[in-house]
């Protein structure tokens, strides 16, 4: 029988009510003739709730503690969705990621997926189960403690899911009907996309744009997994709905640029005046690699009289602890500097689209419309694909919009 993922995220399982309507989705996919995954996230707000817990009992907490605790909210809404299938004549039952088992790495709180054995499933089914729940979120480490896979992880269980069982798709439900050129939240007139390559939506997710965890993108891509995003609150489920991430071979007309992504809390940190000399980069990011700062985007000034200013971007709240390593490197004398200066206030915004590799003078474009719109630009990287700057905080939105309408996504399918 061909084999289906199904993804429900924590809006589409945030009450008893909405359970009951996933798990009427997920009847009909079995009437269609699937045997179907399910993977569930936690009800809205409750990881979030349970972060909130852990910080205020231990602000410096045991990430395996962490995670023992945030994944638990994965627990309820599996065992509560097997509990209505089978309410509705489904035969289903839920695993936790343990019982699979997931396995995955012991790096707790980012963990990534090793290996999915497809045994303990592929019994059930052959014994007439329609329906596997799965916990997502969750997996085992070697030593036999439980891991998450970071916020956002029920997507990469999907689509890891999806390539182990060899699935036809994997569909991710969720409060939005689809990808769309911005965050709809942000800029009223973005425009669903009817498709979109895996390679843009790797840099849109990558980028800031949440409606799908990037690991879990780079996995589809990785192993030709066919991922469609559209609403758990849609009746139609059918291949018009929703959005469909797929090979860039399969989409006729490409746009020059396709979306918008924003990260909100981001950071920038100046050392000014470092000694310019072989080897300075390795001891600066050496030791914010040892604190596990995820650095971002990186700027070396050019050198006056063999001194210079680096700077880079890191997630706001990484500062305190990338200011801890710089002054422990420059203590023990492995970095010498004159001042370290970090601006709190700033967001990144980006254009993503693969028009771009044969289309020059979208750099130009953007920072025309930021210089119209009064927009200073802290900071710029670029990829093939995209274009990324850092502004203040205040104008990210402003320039969102800004750049939306000057590429006219208004207009995108
Ligand atoms: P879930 O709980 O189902 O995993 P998420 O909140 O993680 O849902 O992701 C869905 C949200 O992603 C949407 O509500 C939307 O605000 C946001 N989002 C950000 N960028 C985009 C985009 N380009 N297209 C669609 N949604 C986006
Ligand atoms: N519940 C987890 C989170 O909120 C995982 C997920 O929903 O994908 O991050
Ligand atoms: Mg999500």
């Amino acid at each position: 029988m061909p084999r289906l993922v199904m993804k429900f995220g924590g809006t589409s399982v945030a009450d008893l009510d909405r359970i009951k309507n996933a798990a009427h989705k997920v009847k009909q996919e079995v009437d269609n003739g699937f045997e179907v995954i399910v993977i569930v996230s936690a009800m809205s707000g409750k990881t979030n709730e349970m972060v909130g817990w852990v910080q205020e009992t231990a602000p410096l907490y045991d990430a395996r503690e962490y995670d023992a605790v945030v994944s638990s909210g994965e627990n309820v809404t599996a065992g509560l969705m097997a509990l209505t299938l089978q309410q509705i004549g489904v035969p289903a039952r839920s695993w936790q990621g343990w019982q699979v088992p997931l396995k995955t790495t012991s790096a707790h709180g980012a963990a990534r997926i090793e290996e999915i054995p497809t045994e303990n499933l592929d019994a059930k089914f052959a014994e007439g189960m329609k329906v596997a729940v799965v916990a997502g979120f969750q997996g085992i480490a070697d030593d036999g403690r439980i891991t998450t896979l970071g916020r956002g992880g029920s997507d990469t269980t999907a689509v890891a899911f999806a390539a182990a069982f060899d699935a036809v798709r994997c569909d991710i439900y969720t409060d939005v009907d689809g990808i769309y050129t911005t965050d709809p939240r942000i800029v009223s007139n973005a425009s669903k996309l009817k498709k979109i390559s895996y390679e843009e939506m790797l840099e849109l997710a990558s980028l800031g744009a949440k409606v799908l965890q990037t690991r879990s993108v780079e996995l589809a891509m990785r192993f030709k997994v066919p991922l469609r995003v559209l609403s758990s609150f849609d009746d139609d489920i059918s291949m018009n709905a929703g959005t469909l991430v797929c090979d860039e071979e399969e989409i006729m007309e490409n746009n020059v640029v396709n979306g918008v992504a924003f990260v909100r809390d981001e950071a920038k940190m100046t050392l000014v005046s470092v000694a310019d000399r072989p080897g300075i980069a390795a001891a600066i990011f050496g030791p914010l690699a040892d604190a596990g700062i995820n650095v971002d985007m990186i700027v070396q000034n050019i050198s006056e009289e063999g001194r210079t200013d680096m700077t880079f971007s890191c997630p706001v709240d990484q500062v305190l602890r990338a200011e801890k390593a710089l002054n422990g490197a420059k203590d023990s004398g492995e970095i010498n500097y004159h001042g370290l200066v970090s601006d709190k206030d700033v967001a990144k915004v980006s254009v993503v689209g693969i028009g771009m590799r044969s289309h020059v003078g979208v750099a130009k474009q953007m920072f025309d419309v930021l210089s119209r719109e009064g927009v200073n630009i802290k900071v710029i990287t670029t990829s093939e694909i995209k274009i990324s700057v850092l502004v203040d905080r205040k104008y990210m939105e402003l320039a969102v919009r800004a750049l939306h309408d000057e590429f006219e996504l208004e207009h995108a399918t």
